[in-house]
């Protein structure tokens, strides 16, 4: 356990909200909330929490709108709060991320490439029901999350849901209302709560992989407010001329391809000849499959030779919004085509 306190960061989402005549809106004053629905807990677990200061942001949001900016805006918190006193010791030992669950994997994975090398844990949790609702996930999902944010080991942006902790930039929504609404299909739990208590899977962590100074990589997003990323998915019957519209339009610098199956796209020379058109203007084009279990490998098949020769980038097994966000965080930096595309290809933080 480290001594320095863990920075709380409130962001909005169900977790904080409250009744309005139009439905749930988010709510303010998250600090006296939390401390009066933790006061509800029995006293040795009260004892055992680690001592926690709050960050509110003034108009917190319906993670339904967040945007670039917003997660450009939580990194560049984390970050000055991650300096150290002038006696070298840390303002905050960890991080954690109240957000609302819709746009949560997304922030996650966002957080992950921004704060590459970190070496604190930053734990992103939300909840399906607000704070106070009757048997509300709330308290126990920011519970579990303090204590996983206490945890040295944990060296990297993680979900904690359910009692579950998941890779940031594994990590998917994967049900609209039950409390066990996350998953991180293709790489398993970093750990797990277990009687109450932290257990982290530490061989699976990213500690070893980014050994070193953090390198924080503090992008401005600023451009991207409007994505120049797009995301198409595959549908049978599919229309060139209409895709021909996105990938050529000339704001549109990336896209994610959710193809058929192993990594597969119907071979109509029209397509292929539009992709390698978009890939050879310098865009960044990376395929994932539409199926959330297994990576893509796009030799096998001849159905998927096409996007090979058209210069789209093989995604592996990455989340769609790990490729996205990891999309607009390449293209938001001052690199050649050959290094984007060079880095996409690469675990930057474990993501693939
Ligand atoms: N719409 C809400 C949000 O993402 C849903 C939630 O928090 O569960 O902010």
């Amino acid at each position: 356990m480290h001594d320095a306190p863990i920075l709380i960061i409130y962001t909005g989402g169900t977790l904080g909200m409250l009744e309005s005549a139009r439905g749930l809106v988010p709510g303010n004053d998250i600090e006296s909330r939390l401390r009066t629905a933790f006061a509800a807990l029995p006293p040795a677990r009260q004892a055992s929490l680690p001592a926690f200061e709050v960050l509110e942001y003034a108009a917190p949001i319906d993670s339904s709108a967040a945007t670039p900016a917003d997660w450009q805006r939580l990194a560049r918190d984390i970050a000055e709060g991650y300096s150290t006193t002038d006696a070298g010791s840390p303002h905050y030992s960890g991080f954690v991320v109240l957000h609302g669950t819709d746009t949560l994997a997304w922030t996650a994975s966002s957080l992950a490439y921004q704060l590459q090398g970190i070496d604190r844990p930053v734990v992103v949790t939300g909840a399906q029901l607000p704070l106070e609702a009757e048997g509300s996930d709330a308290p126990g999902n920011i519970e579990a999350a303090l204590r996983f944010a206490a945890c040295r080991e944990l060296q990297e942006v993680a979900v904690c849901f359910a009692g579950k902790l998941l890779r940031g930039a594994r990590t998917r929504k994967w049900d609209t209302h039950a409390f066990d609404g996350f998953a991180s299909p293709n790489y398993p739990l970093l750990g797990e709560l277990v009687d109450g208590q932290p257990v982290l899977y530490t061989a699976r962590g990213l500690d070893a992989h980014q050994r070193g100074l953090p390198r924080f990589e503090l992008a401005d997003y600023a451009a991207t407010k409007e994505s120049p990323v797009v995301r198409i998915a595959l549908w049978p019957g599919l229309s060139t001329r209409l895709l021909e519209a996105w990938l050529l339009d000339d704001s549109v610098q990336g896209a994610l391809l959710e193809v058929w199956g192993s990594g597969n796209i119907p071979g109509d020379p029209a397509l292929i000849g539009l992709l390698a058109q978009a890939s050879g203007e310098g865009k960044l084009i990376a395929a994932i499959s539409q199926c959330p279990h297994g990576p893509v490998s796009m030799e096998t098949y001849a159905a998927g030779r096409g996007l090979i020769d058209a210069g789209v980038l093989p995604a592996d097994a990455m989340t769609p919004e790990a490729v996205m966000t990891k999309l607009v965080h390449l293209l938001a930096q001052p690199l050649s085509d050959a290094e984007r595309r060079q880095r996409f290809l690469t675990s930057l933080v474990g993501e693939r």
